[in-house]
């Protein structure tokens, strides 16, 4: 983390887990556990989670997001939820381009790119997913796929909408497996995307621009992937569903 240059932001994604009572209880332990946070802490729940976890973290500084949105305003899109209808319900933050997403349920990254620039539009923050297979990072082509979807992802954002564009690497092999990347893996290739935006928007964008981590983060890795010059925060997964491991990243994260 270079705290003197950006932001730190951890974020929680839960992907489909809890229920609305489960999600208000795991909000209300974690509130006294990060209300002294020096990093902005975000909580990414299942949409029927909306509105209950943004009440129960109303007036606390935790900030509630969604998992991910459509590019449409409105019309005939089954199952699907507009960036509008997220901000209307005073949800600031979205995940876009998971690789979940990629890899489950077609996600390309043209669409990504449609859904980051109807976020940005209906003034959402964007989390935006990067990362390699295992077998590209096997091919060596781990710099040049980071670089083809952020690249595709921001194609058409400007630089002043980039303010409101946190990126995540998380490399696939690494999400949900307990295998983590290597610190130096985590900040070579943090560094390298950070490299990419300096490229499409100039040092002052890049330098700006928070770049977090995400695959199998915990209480036990944080603070050495979270130490390297480019690792912002960190995207997490499974540690997000129990509040005291969420707590002690966000602790990792808050040092100076
Ligand atoms: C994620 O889903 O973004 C993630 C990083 O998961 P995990 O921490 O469980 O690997």
């Amino acid at each position: 983390m270079n705290k003197s240059l950006r932001k730190a932001v951890i974020a929680g994604n839960w992907k489909m887990n809890k229920n609305r009572a489960e999600a208000k209880a795991l909000i209300a332990e974690l509130v006294p556990l990060v209300s002294e946070a020096g990093c902005d802490v975000i909580c990414c729940v299942p949409f029927t989670d909306l509105e209950t976890a943004r009440k129960a973290a109303d007036g606390t500084n935790i900030k509630i997001g969604a998992q991910n949105c459509h590019w449409a305003e409105n019309g005939a899109f089954t199952a699907e939820i507009s960036a509008g209808m997220l901000k209307e319900m005073g949800v600031p933050y979205v995940i876009i381009g998971h690789s979940e997403r990629r890899q489950y349920f077609g996600e390309a990254d043209e669409t990504v790119n449609k859904r980051v620039r109807a976020a940005l539009d209906a003034g959402l923050t964007v989390i935006l997913c990067v990362g390699e297979l295992l077998s590209q990072r096997e091919q060596n082509i781990t710099g040049e796929i980071c670089a083809m979807q952020t690249k595709i992802a921001l194609q058409g954002v400007s630089k002043d909408a980039l303010k409101n564009i946190i990126i995540a690497y998380e490399p696939v092999w690494a999400i949900g497996t307990g295998k983590t990347a290597t610190s130096e893996q985590a900040g070579e290739a943090n560094g390298f995307i950070r490299g990419v935006v300096e490229d499409l928007y100039g040092k002052d964008a890049a330098n700006a621009i928070t770049i977090q981590y995400g695959g199998s983060m915990n209480a036990k890795n944080a603070e050495e992937l979270l130490d390297q010059e480019h690792v912002d925060g960190g995207l997490i997964g499974g540690a997000s569903l129990k509040a005291p491991d969420f707590a002690a990243i966000v602790k990792a994260a808050s040092r100076p």
